[in-house]
């Protein structure tokens, strides 16, 4: 059985992850990925949380009840990561997490949207350590997210490769399925 592309997303981040390490879920949804963050962290370790969804926020809250780490959690929208996080944090972020979308088994209009998917992606750019990874799962097969996943694609398209290589891009094998891409910045701006 192929492995679904959420775990792929967590095994290749796993092994870039230590304990202490200041971290990124830019899309709560069920926390799933918040819990793995965690696990990899320790006490020590930070982790900032983005949702629009009061939800999402409960939801992850309940889910990391039993893990000890730095949890501070927005419901706002990941766009504004580069305000919340503050500004000692910047360029010292070994991962950023995003599972664009919408929350299974919620409200399908509470989705992300191209703009401040692609703003929150520019500031992850910005803030994400050297040898720091954006994980991005894409989900072209409802109703929005193929214009999305087209975007997406085209910004990772856009960056400056001296700064930053697509060391994963992946697709489930169905028509329409979930897009996996892992950004990896290998050094800083120049200018
Ligand atoms: N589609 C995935 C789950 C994605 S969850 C799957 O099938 O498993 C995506 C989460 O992003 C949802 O909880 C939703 O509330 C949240 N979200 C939507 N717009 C957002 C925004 N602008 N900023 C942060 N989170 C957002």
């Amino acid at each position: 059985m192929r492995i679904p592309l959420t775990t792929q997303a967590q095994d290749q981040l796993k092994p870039r992850i230590q304990p202490g390490d200041i971290t990124v879920d830019a899309t709560l949804g069920n926390g799933y990925d918040t819990e793995f963050l965690a696990q990899q962290l320790g006490e020590q370790g930070w982790i900032f949380g983005f949702d629009v969804q009061a939800k999402a926020l409960e939801q992850t809250r309940n889910r990391l009840k039993q893990i000890q780490c730095n949890l501070q959690l927005f419901q706002q929208c990941h766009s504004t990561m580069k305000t919340e996080i503050p500004k000692s944090f910047h360029k010292n972020i070994k991962a950023i997490m995003f599972n664009l979308g919408y929350l299974p088994g919620s409200d399908k209009q509470l989705i992300t949207q191209t703009k401040t998917t692609l703003m929150a992606l520019s500031q992850a750019a910005e803030i994400i350590a050297i040898n720091g990874l954006i994980s991005i799962m894409a989900y072209p097969g409802h109703p929005d997210g193929e214009q999305e996943t087209q975007a997406v694609i085209n910004w990772t398209e856009k960056l400056d490769s001296q700064q930053f290589k697509l060391i994963t891009h992946s697709q489930a094998t169905h028509f329409q399925g979930p897009q996996l891409m892992i950004l990896e910045k290998v050094r800083s701006c120049l200018r």
